[in-house]
């Protein structure tokens, strides 16, 4: 280890406990919690067997009047939920970490949708997230009765055997949170007015806690000391800096970040590492507990520089523990440049806003732990000599013959264009995409170990030469082309219009072909093609204009935590937006639309039009290599990534990976992964 690191490799004493290190895994959901708890632990120890000193839980619900259906998240409403999170503790534990666990009341966050509860909220307020109807507002007798049930479940989590149990007043998604918020507490007793009767739920909450486990456990507070919502909300400088003063040295330990989630999970798009020092700064020098932030850190040289300049003591992640659960050992084994960077693209999160399982750009294992017993770091040994051909060397390409690699196979990559990474190296090059770039340098630098691949850019094959070649193992990643007829989701036949000059394709831009004047973007797509060709222009100096069939920009984007930073950026740029617009024709400098609900027709003035819909898989040569497998000259031939059905980055890498891990297996028709079911 390059010795300037050791200081992240001290312990921290966190109350009664010590963190072995300074990496700390903040809680992060994961589409698993309750409903999976054999693969949450599997998930979870691995990070602790990668080095996270501390391992947490996601939001765990304490009682079923805080349930966050339908989200996945943790449960701990009674003694029946114990065993699921002691599966947990002693996974992380099996390591020499710390468990600790984020019990969480949601307040009007938790709709109740599942247990049909009433929610409770500081004042009678509407459910978060669109769900019809209000919270009821809290009386006394159900402060007593939420202080009871927190208490009861610092207990049981102790009982299961957590070291660090929290208090959450964090992300606006806790109602210890919603107390502080002067927007929802309009209360005249004791709990509402000035900031300390504000804050006295969550000191009764603190005091509660350590007073049941506070011998045994350390008692932390996660808080939100900015919601970057100006003098509506908490700000650093203002009320989260005087709530931490009011209660600086009663928890153990303060988790400290700014809210709500899509700020604190700002992606890379938006915001870089480190991100988030400048609102927590100021924490360290009001108490003398141990602080922990985060700002997707992913390396040791910033790490080291916020310990170093005093912002904090442990090092938070969720995201960087996520893409690479092994980041703090390969730090102390010298290995900086094994580390696999998350590229803060949010694929984790849309998981949990989807409530499936979750997964991740970086890490095709994520997630796949428990279920098909997938580590990381490790991957079954070849079966045979065979050697494999991989033609086209984007996401799923470079991933597929890293694995098969690592496997031990001899492995060939073949690749048209002089650089490797395909969509990847066009779309980092894209604005705010730089850091996508990583899935490709991983890639790269990893192959770049191994004797037994052999990579070759700048070699367009077509299904001939692949067969004069000699290889008889084949897998074709050959990616997807834009269209440019305008079939999308919500056109089934070309546009009138789509053969005009006019027409372009985010294949064209990304070309460097780049048209000008007044441009339409239409965008079928619904994620983040549309408005970064959008920043693309409007930097070419285009006028732009965005439509979509879709109610929102970039509506895919809402499970990213990505919509209204989008939305707002565009709108803030001067790209006029028409949402719920469907194409109809493209002519010379006009381009009719027509209303997605109503049918009514409008025109927009246009110079050209940008076609973001479906794409069309490449996937000729696999179709042509079928008949030749069927007779036999062929012994394996697989189509992997967009070359098989296009999707996100995240689809490509996993189906590289998996195409490794079962290359030379025997297909089978049964499921191919563990499923935790209910017993009967
Ligand atoms: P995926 O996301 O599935 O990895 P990409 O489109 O990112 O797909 O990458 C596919 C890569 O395959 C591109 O870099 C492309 O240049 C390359 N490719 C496509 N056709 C051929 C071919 N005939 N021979 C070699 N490489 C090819
Ligand atoms: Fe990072 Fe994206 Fe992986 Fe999430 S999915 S951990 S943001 S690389």
């Amino acid at each position: 280890m390059d010795e300037r690191f050791s200081i992240l490799f001290e312990p921290v004493k966190i109350g009664p406990v010590v963190a072995p290190n300074r990496f700390y895994q903040v809680s992060h959901c994961n589409g698993m919690g309750y409903r999976m708890p054999r693969a949450l632990a599997e998930m979870r120890r691995i990070k602790a067997e990668g080095g996270w000193g501390v391992v947490c839980t996601e939001e765990v619900e304490i009682h079923h009047s805080s349930d966050l259906a339908p989200n996945i998240e943790g449960r701990l409403w009674d003694d029946e939920d114990i065993p699921a999170l002691e599966l947990m503790a002693d996974a992380v534990h099996q390591h020499g970490a710390l468990a600790g666990i984020e019990l969480t009341y949601g307040g009007h966050h938790a709709a109740n949708l599942f247990s049909r509860s009433t929610s409770l909220a500081p004042r009678s307020m509407g459910l978060d997230g669109f769900n019809p109807g209000q919270a009821r507002r809290l009386d006394k007798e159900d402060i007593r009765n939420l202080r009871r049930w927190h208490r009861a479940a610092a207990l049981r989590a102790k009982q299961a055997g957590f070291d660090i149990i929290y208090c959450y007043a964090g992300h606006n998604l806790a109602l210890a949170m919603h107390f502080l918020l002067k927007r929802y507490n309009n209360r005249s007793d004791e709990y509402g007015g000035s900031l300390e009767n504000r804050t006295r739920f969550l000191r009764e909450l603190i005091l509660d806690t350590k007073e049941a486990v506070g011998g045994t456990c350390a008692v932390a507070v996660r808080l939100a000391v900015d919601e970057l919502l100006g003098d509506e909300g908490i700000t650093h400088q203002g009320e989260g800096h005087d709530i931490v003063a009011m209660l600086a040295e009663l928890p153990d330990l303060w988790d400290v970040n700014i809210s709500a989630w899509e700020n604190d999970s700002a992606t890379a798009r938006f915001k870089r590492e480190g991100f988030q020092e400048k609102y927590i700064g100021f924490v360290k020098s009001l108490t003398s507990k141990p602080v922990v932030g985060v700002g997707r850190y992913t390396t040791p040289d910033a790490m080291l520089s916020a310990v170093q300049r005093g912002i904090v003591d442990l090092i938070g992640a969720a995201r960087p523990s996520i893409a690479d659960p092994f980041l703090p050992q390969k730090i102390k084994e010298g290995r900086i440049e094994d580390i696999r960077e998350c590229i803060g693209c949010n694929i984790c999160a849309s998981a949990d806003e989807l409530s499936v399982p979750i997964r991740c750009t970086q890490n095709p294992t994520m997630g796949e732990e428990w279920r098909r017993g997938w580590h990381p770091e490790h991957i079954p040994p070849k079966k045979t000599t065979a050697e494999v051909l991989v033609v086209g060397g984007g996401p799923a390409g470079l991933e597929c013959a890293r694995a098969l690699g690592a496997r031990g196979y001899q492995v060939v990559l073949v690749e048209a264009r002089r650089e490797f990474g395909g969509r990847v190296a066009l779309e980092s090059a894209l604005p705010g995409l730089i850091e996508w770039r990583r899935v490709i340098d991983w890639r790269l630098g990893q192959i770049g170990k191994m004797d037994n691949v052999s990579l070759y850019p700048g070699s367009p094959m077509t299904a001939e030469d692949i067969l004069d070649v000699g290889y008889t193992h084949v897998i074709i990643a050959t990616g997807a082309t834009w269209r440019d007829d305008g079939v999308g989701r919500h056109q089934w036949k070309p546009v009138k219009g789509h053969d005009l000059p006019c027409v372009f394709t985010p294949d064209d831009l990304m070309a460097g072909n780049i048209p000008e004047g007044h441009i339409l973007i239409y965008d079928d797509d619904h994620y983040y093609m549309g408005s970064v060709l959008a920043e693309l222009l409007l930097q070419h100096g285009c006028q732009v204009t965005l439509a979509t069939p879709a109610p929102l920009v970039a509506c895919w984007a809402e499970y990213t935590l990505e919509q209204e930073h989008i939305q707002r950026k565009l709108m803030e740029s001067g790209v006029e937006i028409f949402t719920q617009r469907l194409l109809k024709e493209i002519q010379p400098g006009k381009i009719a639309l027509a209303c997605s609900i109503s049918d009514q027709r409008s025109q927009i003035d246009a110079d050209a039009v940008v076609l973001v819909t479906d794409r069309l898989p490449n996937d000729e040569f696999y179709q042509a290599l079928k008949s030749a497998q069927a007779e036999g000259k062929l012994e394996s031939l697989r189509v992997i990534g967009d070359a098989e059905a296009p999707n996100t980055i995240a689809r490509a890498v996993f189906s590289g990976h998996l195409a490794a891990r079962e290359f030379e297996e025997t297909p089978s028709d049964g499921t191919p992964f563990r499923i935790e079911r209910v017993e009967i």
